[in-house]
């Protein structure tokens, strides 16, 4: 398998290939197809797999399928995620909390959307609230959130889940187990019920698998 079989654009096969990947994991060459076709996924795969990509490049062929953000607009494409428990790291190095999951994420987001001049924005507990208001306030097509940050941040109006039709639970599992179930479950709620969800999770325990019934649309199961 190559990254022309998915169908992406030269630009993005290139920046692709730039980034020196040289074939597609497994995980993308099940999952991108899927996500590609606009069904919903439950993805079972653990970090290192290349699963941030897999949600990733679909998600730049979906936003760009959108009209425009306007001013005002929150983002297009949303992606929850939990931080690191890197305790000692946090207490040595508080801005650590920001080296943490979200930022590989947003990382991963920033070099692959710049292709197409969007913006992303990270938001993740322990920053500071008001920098990362001012950076939703100002229009991003992709924001990267921990859940309970998101929260806070709808409730400070920076920014509004209206136009978010691709939205990614990445690391369910452990996003469950440090307590964010109730703040995953208000965000889906909020979300249009005709997004497409892409959910992720290194195990498929119980909770996991109710949520998945709760919101995903006759997922497609792709597993690493
Ligand atoms: P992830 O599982 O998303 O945390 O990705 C693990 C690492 O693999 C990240 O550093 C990615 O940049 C890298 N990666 C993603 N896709 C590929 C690929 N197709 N080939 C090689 N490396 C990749």
């Amino acid at each position: 398998s190559s990254f022309a079989h998915f169908g992406f654009e030269e630009t993005l096969i290139k920046a692709i290939r730039k980034s020196e990947y040289t074939q597609p994991t497994p995980i993308q060459a099940q999952g991108i197809p899927v996500a590609l076709s606009g069904r919903d996924i439950i993805g079972i795969a653990k970090t290192g797999s290349g699963k941030t990509a897999a949600y990733i490049w679909p998600m730049l062929v979906h936003i760009m399928d959108q009209p425009p953000l306007q001013k005002g607009q929150g983002p297009i494409g949303l992606i929850l995620a939990p931080t690191r428990e890197l305790a000692l790291q946090a207490l040595l190095f508080p801005s650590a909390m920001y080296i943490l999951l979200s930022f590989q994420i947003y990382q991963e987001a920033r070099r692959f959307g710049k292709i197409y001049d969007l913006q992303v924005v990270c938001c993740y507990g322990g920053g500071s609230k008001y920098e990362q208001s001012k950076a939703l306030e100002a229009g991003a097509e992709i924001v990267v959130a921990t859940p309970g940050r998101m929260i806070d941040m709808v409730k400070m109006k920076a920014t509004n889940l209206e136009r978010v039709t691709y939205l990614v639970l990445d690391e369910a599992d452990r996003m469950f187990d440090m307590g964010f179930e109730p703040q995953v479950r208000s965000i889906c709620d909020h979300v249009r019920p005709d997004r497409q969800c892409l959910m992720f999770s290194a195990t498929f325990k119980k909770k996991v698998e109710r949520l998945a019934r709760d919101v995903l649309t006759d997922p497609v199961k792709v597993v690493q």
